[in-house]
C-alpha cells in the first residue's frame, strides 16, 4: 500500500526505535527514583530529550512539559488556563478550523460557564489578524491558534499573531501537532506562551506528546489535569514514560536536523503529482494553494464522492476524504466548510499528505490510482453524464 496519509499518522523512524530499545528492555529504571543508578540513567535519558526538544523550538529545557499525546496537551493548556486564569477572565478566543481537540475543549470552557469566541478564515484558510485583534477583549486570557491545520496543511502567521498577544497581554497557545519538524518553529521570535506537539506525527512513538510551557516573562501558570506525585514542575503527574520520551525527543532533533532537505525533496514530490492531476484530470481544483506546508495536497474531484474515490483505490492507496464519520452520519469536514466550501465540495475532497518515505515511483503511481478511480466513478455517474452535456452547471 502506498502511504499519503501522514498527517493522520507517522511510520516509527528505525533509528528512532534504536534508541529506544535499551529503555524499553534493561534500562527500565525510573527517574524519579535517586537513590540508585537505574534511576539516574533513566533520569539521563529524560534530560536529553528534554534537551533536544526544548532546542528544536529555541525553548529552556525546564519549559517542556511530557503528556501522553497533544490531545492531552491540548486539555492541560486550555483547561489550565482556564482554571488558573479563572479571576483574570474567563474568555477565549479559537478558530473553526482548529483540531476537535481544541474545539471539543473550547466547548468544555464554554460549559464551564466561559465565553468562546471562533474566528473565521479566509479562503486559503488563514486567520484575518485584525478580526483576531478586535476579538480580544479585556477578559480574554487565552487565544488558542493552531500553527498547521491538519486538513489542508494551511500555516498561519504566527508571528503576527504572537505580535498582538504579546501587545494585548493575552496568553497564546498554539497546537503545533503538524508543523513540529515540518516548519521551523521558533516560540521567542513568534512569541508563543503555550505549544503542543505529539510524538506520531512526527516519525516518533505513539503515546507521547509534549507541551512547551513559558517560564519567564510572562510565567505561564497552569492547572493540572492529573494530580500526583507533582512530576514535571507540578504539571502532569505520573511516572514517566522514558523510552516514549527518548523517542519523541529523537523524532524530532532528527526531524529539526532534515528540515530543509524533506521541505524541498517533498515540495518537488508534490507538485509533480499536483501538477498531473490539475492538468490530467479534468474539473478538478485544490482546496488551497497559498501558505500551506509543502507535502500536503487538498484537493477536489468534481462530482465525485471522496469517499468512495476511496474505495475504488482497493487498498492499494491511503488518503484521507474531507468528510468525518461521526456516530450519526458521514459529515463534511468542518475544516473545509470553514474554508468556505460547499457541503459538495467538501465531501468531494481527498487530502494527500506525503511523508519522509514518499518515493518518485509512488507519486507516479498514485497518480494512475487517482486517475483511475476518478474515471471510474464519473463514467458510472449520471450526474457527470448531465455536467458533460451542458445540462448542470
Ligand atoms: C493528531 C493531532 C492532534 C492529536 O494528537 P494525538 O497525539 O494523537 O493526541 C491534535 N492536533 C492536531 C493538529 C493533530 O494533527
Amino acid at each position: 500500500m502506498i502511504y499519503f496519509d501522514n498527517n493522520a499518522t507517522t511510520p516509527l523512524d528505525a533509528t528512532v526505535l534504536d534508541k529506544m530499545m535499551p529503555y524499553l528492555r534493561e534500562q527500565y529504571g525510573n527517574p524519579a527514583s535517586r537513590s540508585h543508578a537505574m534511576g539516574w540513567v533513566a533520569d539521563e535519558a529524560v534530560i536529553i530529550a528534554r534537551e533536544q526538544i526544548a532546542s528544536a523550538i529555541n525553548a529552556e529545557p525546564k519549559e517542556i512539559i511530557f503528556t501522553s499525546g497533544a490531545t492531552e496537551s491540548v486539555n492541560l493548556a486550555i483547561k489550565g488556563v482556564f482554571e488558573a486564569y479563572n479571576s483574570k477572565g474567563q474568555h477565549v478566543i479559537t478558530v473553526k478550523t482548529e483540531h476537535k481537540a481544541v474545539l471539543d475543549t473550547c466547548d468544555w470552557v464554554s460549559r464551564r460557564g466561559g465565553e468562546v469566541t471562533l474566528l473565521d478564515v479566509d479562503k486559503e484558510g488563514r486567520v484575518d489578524i485584525e478580526a483576531l485583534e478586535e476579538a480580544i477583549r479585556p477578559d480574554t486570557i487565552l487565544v488558542s491558534i493552531m500553527w498547521a491545520n491538519n486538513e489542508t496543511g494551511c500555516i498561519q502567521d504566527m508571528a503576527a499573531i504572537g505580535q498582538i498577544c504579546r501587545s494585548a497581554g493575552v496568553l497564546l497557545f498554539s497546537d503545533a501537532t503538524q508543523a513540529l519538524t515540518k516548519t521551523p518553529i521558533d516560540v521567542q521570535s513568534s512569541r508563543i506562551d503555550i505549544l503542543a506537539f505529539s510524538g506520531h506525527k512526527v516519525y516518533g512513538p505513539k503515546g507521547i506528546g509534549g507541551l512547551y510551557v513559558r517560564s519567564k516573562s510572562p510565567r505561564v501558570r497552569l492547572m493540572p489535569l492529573i494530580d500526583g506525585g507533582g512530576h514535571e514542575r507540578g504539571m502532569r503527574s505520573g511516572t514517566l514514560n522514558v523510552p516514549g520520551i527518548v523517542g519523541l525527543g529523537a523524532a524530532v532533533e532528527l526531524g529539526v536536523s532534515l528540515i530543509h532537505k524533506e521541505s524541498s525533496r517533498l515540495e518537488a514530490l508534490r507538485d509533480r503529482l499536483e501538477f498531473r492531476l490539475l492538468h490530467e484530470i479534468e474539473d478538478c481544483v485544490l482546496n488551497t494553494t497559498a501558505h500551506r506546508m509543502p507535502h500536503v495536497i487538498n484537493i477536489r474531484f468534481l462530482h465525485v464522492d471522496g469517499e468512495a474515490l476511496m474505495l475504488t483505490f482497493n487498498q492499494k492507496l491511503a488518503v484521507a476524504s474531507g468528510s468525518a464519520c461521526t456516530s450519526a452520519s458521514i459529515e463534511p469536514s468542518h475544516v473545509l466548510m470553514a474554508s468556505s466550501l460547499t457541503e459538495d465540495e467538501a465531501h468531494s475532497s481527498i487530502r494527500i499528505s506525503l511523508g519522509r518515505y514518499t518515493s518518485e515511483n509512488e507519486i507516479e503511481e498514485a497518480f494512475h490510482i487517482i486517475q483511475q478511480g476518478v474515471q471510474k466513478l464519473r463514467s458510472e455517474s449520471p450526474i457527470w453524464k448531465m455536467y458533460k452535456s451542458g445540462q448542470l452547471t
